[in-house]
């Protein structure tokens, strides 16, 4: 019983914290999506003490967070490199690997990308909430084939592309409900983009929520 509490302590006492260490600093570089001119602007560089995290730069149900310090690097043969939160990036780089090994075309990743572009418009048309890809949650797959699309309630000819490659649901690297790398990913726990209700259907996005 004594050995339990001894080895207990000393795991608490000096395990714990070398796991538990925060960085020491947060850096990233950000910028402001402007719906009026409907551009990237403002961009800038923040570094700042890691215990100066403020609410709105943690994810609050996952922990990640915008800081490069918080992404981990995933390097796999034949796909460009790309960065996620270090959370999520075992189950990440461990599907993408078997969807390689299964020859299926997982052609082009992005990942961590620190942005306003998500959420209510301020006074000068600027969002004001940091996106999924911020915090390293989101990933965009086969960009060129998978486009966001608005005005998309139920994809149709009425629906205009706004970001990335035309969807053609029969084209190499385009993305169905159907296709292994969406059955995959959701099997990890993320929502594909393709399948979220509303205005826009976003066929490269996948994130724990799909938005
Ligand atoms: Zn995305």
């Amino acid at each position: 019983m004594h050995n339990c509490i001894f080895l207990l302590l000393f795991i608490l006492l000096y395990i714990g914290p070398v796991f538990a260490e925060p960085p020491k600093t947060c850096t990233y570089s950000t910028y402001k999506w402007n719906v009026h001119q409907r551009k990237a602007i403002e961009f800038k560089q923040v570094k700042h003490p890691y215990t100066d995290l403020s609410s709105h730069e943690i994810h609050q149900d996952t922990g990640c967070t915008v800081c490069e310090e918080d992404q981990v690097e995933i390097a796999i043969p034949g796909i460009n490199r790309f960065s996620v939160c270090k959370q999520f990036a075992g189950k990440i780089e461990t599907a993408l690997r078997k969807l390689k090994q299964q020859n299926q075309p997982v052609l082009d990743v992005v990942g961590y990308r620190v942005g306003m572009t998500k959420g209510n418009v301020d006074h000068q048309g600027n969002r004001t909430e940091f996106s999924y890809h911020s915090f390293g949650i989101a990933i965009d797959i086969n960009t060129g084939q998978n486009g966001l699309y608005d005005n998309c309630i139920t994809y149709g000819p009425q629906c205009k592309l706004i970001k990335g490659g035309k969807w053609h649901p029969d084209q190499t690297g385009s993305l169905t409900s159907q296709s292994p790398i969406v059955m995959e990913l959701k099997s990890i726990g993320f929502k594909w983009g393709g399948e979220i209700e509303g205005k826009q259907k976003d066929f490269m996005h996948f994130s724990p929520t799909g938005y």
